[in-house]
């Protein structure tokens, strides 16, 4: 059974991402699970082409620092050349009005000049993801089900017009984990296109530079600390975060201070302990290309190859060479 996730590099890797997403992927990911960096995915909006490989690298890094197994792993550029064939042999199976109607590109494209094509056909280069793996399952959010169906959809289309190539995937909900809220704002999701650094803790932050961020958290008013997610989102959390390092109950750890600071400067500490190994695995990888290199190009040749076959069949069976 092949689990697929992907994390787009359209910003600095943070500890939501860490603590709802990578941590859970290293730590409970069946044997079969692919994990990549989809940055092919973050072009369909106006990109910075050295920001984007940069950011990639330090995805890669941080995956891998935290424990997946590199042969799990894989940037999806890496592999443009198989996707770029599946994805026309998708778009040859998709309508116009399929793409069109997804909720996403209305969202995205509303009232904006200059939009890519690509924010229109990325849900088919999505597809192409996730049939080119073969992926049964594609745990996603509510925002990305609708391509995930899209998928499900094409590779039905094709197996019943052309020839049984694809496995049917399915979008499932990612087991619920820790939401982290960016700290200076914490009615809304920590994020990492978020323009304010401020309130995001990114993995790769200095331990200094945690502990500011911290400190600075918004929290709302109170005398005590205590847990309130609805009247008191900032310190709410605050406490979600710690109770992801340290496995105890918010309202347990709630009881346990007297004030704001003590809260904060072990929300912190917590913090920095936990990044602590990632950090340090992370660094030494991305301060040695040659084995990160090395280790992105075995991801990449694994990730060709798993799909070869699929893809060699579908050019076939659609009538190319
Ligand atoms: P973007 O702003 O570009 O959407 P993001 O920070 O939301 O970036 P994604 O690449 O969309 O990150 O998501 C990668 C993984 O991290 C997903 O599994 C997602 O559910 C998880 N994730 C993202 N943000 C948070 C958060 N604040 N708390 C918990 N999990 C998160
Ligand atoms: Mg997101």
């Amino acid at each position: 059974m092949i689990r697929l996730s992907g994390i787009t590099p359209s910003g600095h890797v943070h500890i939501g991402n860490h603590l709802g997403a990578i941590r859970r992927w290293a730590d409970e990911g069946g044997p079969d699970d692919l994990y990549f960096v989809s940055d092919l995915h973050a072009m369909t909006n106006s990109h910075n082409p050295a920001k984007l490989r940069s950011m990639a690298s330090e995805q890669l890094a941080v995956l891998i620092a935290a424990g997946i197994e590199p042969d799990r792993v894989f940037v999806q550029s890496d592999i443009a050349r198989e996707l770029g064939a599946l994805n026309w042999v998708l778009e040859c199976t998709c309508n116009y009005g399929e793409a069109a109607r997804m909720i996403q590109f209305k969202e995205k494209s509303k009232g904006r000049a200059g939009v890519r094509l690509s924010l229109l056909t990325y849900p088919v280069l999505m597809a192409a993801d996730i049939l080119l793996q073969g992926a049964d399952e594609v745990p996603v959010g509510e925002d990305q089900r609708q391509h995930v169906e899209l998928a499900r959809t094409l590779a039905k289309r094709f197996n019943s017009t052309y020839g049984d190539v694809f496995t049917m995937p399915k979008a499932v909900l990612p087991p619920a984990g820790a939401r982290v809220m960016d700290l200076a704002e914490p009615t809304r999701k920590m994020s990492k296109s978020t323009r304010e650094e401020a309130g995001v803790v990114f993995v790769l932050d200095e331990a200094d530079q945690v502990r500011r961020k911290v400190k600075r958290a918004k929290t709302d008013g109170g005398s005590k600390p205590a847990y309130a997610p609805e009247a008191r989102p900032g310190m709410a959390n605050l406490l979600d975060i710690l109770s992801a390092c340290t496995k105890e109950k918010p309202e347990v750890l709630a009881d346990r201070f007297d004030s704001y600071g003590q809260v904060k400067e072990a929300v912190a500490e917590a913090l920095i302990e936990e990044l602590r190994p990632v950090r340090e695995r992370a660094l030494a990888l991305l301060a040695d290309p040659g084995e990160l290199e090395r280790v992105r190009k075995a991801g990449a040749v694994r990730a060709a190859e798993r799909g070869d076959h699929r893809l060699q069949s579908a050019l076939r069976l659609i009538g190319a060479g």
